[in-house]
């Protein structure tokens, strides 16, 4: 990958010595960098999707046509082929994205809208003491300002009125309220560069969008694909979790159906922001798209859920990065949601907290980082230290894609239990 900072540094430019000022008197306390003033700097756009594999876009080699806008955006970005969740979780994980910390060192920790973000300086904070405009659209209710992902955000619009279908009382937003909201802040935005973070929930579960694309799809089941049971509970395992089960379906391949569907119809109004987003004819816009995390289809018995293991199904997620200067290109670096953050901030010229976990992508130096990479930091640690799941990730792997990534995270968790062991061992020993 390379990078053209010319545009951003170049002396010729107007800057403005108040910004200036307020920067560095801004990074008395926090870690900003003394950069180009606000005239010069990109446009920064998140976008994070709830639960979407890697493996179910088309730039990550599904067969299915779910994904044309994410496609077309791939083909303009580079495309990180070996990103790894912080969390199978969707706090934990969008708190990685946001401070740049793994779930051991966030206060989020492992927990799912049990804690608050209430420690670490947050991306929307470094953006917004840059005088950037900052805005996030969220849709679901793990990611409200009750948890504390507020934070730095001047517009924090989490209004979620739409009742998931088997539990009226988990609320979420579709993808058009979402987008037309974000809009309508780009619209009516000023003139300085804006930091605006949106997040679509539409494919997580329960599938059902709406019915042109709920019967988009009909992908095919395994010969032998039998029936599934409607489990009790939603954590159990061999069947459909109760919240999952749509009326009159039992079969995978429905459900993946159904997923896709859902991945289709996110995709579309995803191509609605980025060409909005990307009209501003004074600046470039960044854009980075990324998930939380995956969702078992049926691996290891888990059907529609995550948050239960570190396996492909649900640490494998989607990192594409579009930004000015950056030749696309695909990259089979083992990177982290901790590196989005500095990835970000080096992008738009500024600097990553002093504790950021991760790296920056597009520097040059990152490479070398990366491979330096301790093997359980890629990790969310999430039922790391028990033997089954090791033996489990070094099961054969499924499907061509899942391959390659399924045998590395095998070997990084095979690895990380023999730590786990060794230090037993020696904590055995000395008493
Ligand atoms: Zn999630």
């Amino acid at each position: 990958m390379s990078i053209e900072k010319s545009s951003r540094t170049d002396p010729g430019r107007r800057t403005s010595a108040l910004a200036a000022m307020t920067c560095c008197l801004a990074a008395a306390w926090l870690p900003l960098a003394c950069g180009p003033a606000n005239e010069s700097r990109p446009n920064v756009l998140l976008i994070t999707i709830d639960t979407l594999r890697a493996d179910h876009l088309g730039t990550y080699g599904f067969r299915f046509d779910v994904s044309p806008e994410i496609d077309a955006l791939a083909e303009q970005s580079v495309v990180f082929e070996r990103a790894i969740a912080a969390s199978g979780k969707t706090a934990p994980s969008h708190a990685a994205i946001m401070t740049s910390g793994y779930t051991r060192e966030h206060s989020i920790g492992h927990g799912n809208g049990t804690s608050t973000l209430s420690d670490r300086v947050t991306l929307a904070e470094i953006f917004h003491e840059a005088g950037y405009a900052t805005a996030a659209f969220v849709s679901n209710i793990l990611l409200t300002r009750r948890i504390g992902f507020d934070r730095g955000f001047e517009v924090f619009d989490d209004e979620l009125s739409a009742p998931e279908s088997n539990r009226p009382k988990v609320v979420e937003r579709l993808a058009p309220d979402t987008t037309a909201r974000a809009i309508e802040w780009l619209n009516a935005r000023n003139e300085r560069p804006f930091f605006l973070w949106v997040h679509y929930q539409d494919p997580h579960g329960p599938y059902t969008p709406p019915a042109e694309a709920a019967d988009r799809f009909d992908i095919p089941g395994a010969p032998d694909e039998a029936e599934l049971p409607v489990r009790a509970g939603n954590n159990a395992s061999g069947g459909i979790p109760p919240y999952q089960a749509l009326p009159g379906l039992y079969r995978v391949s429905e459900y993946r159906s159904r997923y896709a569907g859902e991945i289709f119809f996110a995709d579309e109004w995803v191509g609605k922001l980025l060409a909005r987003a990307g009209a501003d004819d004074k600046r470039e816009t960044i854009v980075l798209l990324t998930a939380d995390h995956g969702e078992s289809f049926g691996e290891y018995g888990h059907y529609f859920k995550h948050t239960h293991t570190t396996t492909p199904d649900v640490a494998h997620v989607p990192l594409i990065l579009r930004a000015p200067g950056l030749t696309p290109e695909r990259r089979d670096d083992l990177v982290s949601h901790v590196d989005i953050a500095p990835t970000l901030l080096e992008l738009a010229g500024l600097r990553a907290s002093s504790d950021a976990s991760g790296v920056a992508l597009a520097n040059s130096g990152a490479f070398r980082l990366l491979r330096q990479r301790r093997p359980a930091e890629c990790l969310s640690g999430q039922r790391l230290p028990l033997a089954g799941r090791c033996r489990r990730c070094l099961a054969e792997p499924r499907g061509p894609h899942a391959a390659a990534v399924h045998a590395e995270l095998g070997i990084l968790q095979l690895e990380s239990c023999q730590a786990l062991a060794a230090r037993k061992g020696a904590d055995a020993a000395a008493r």
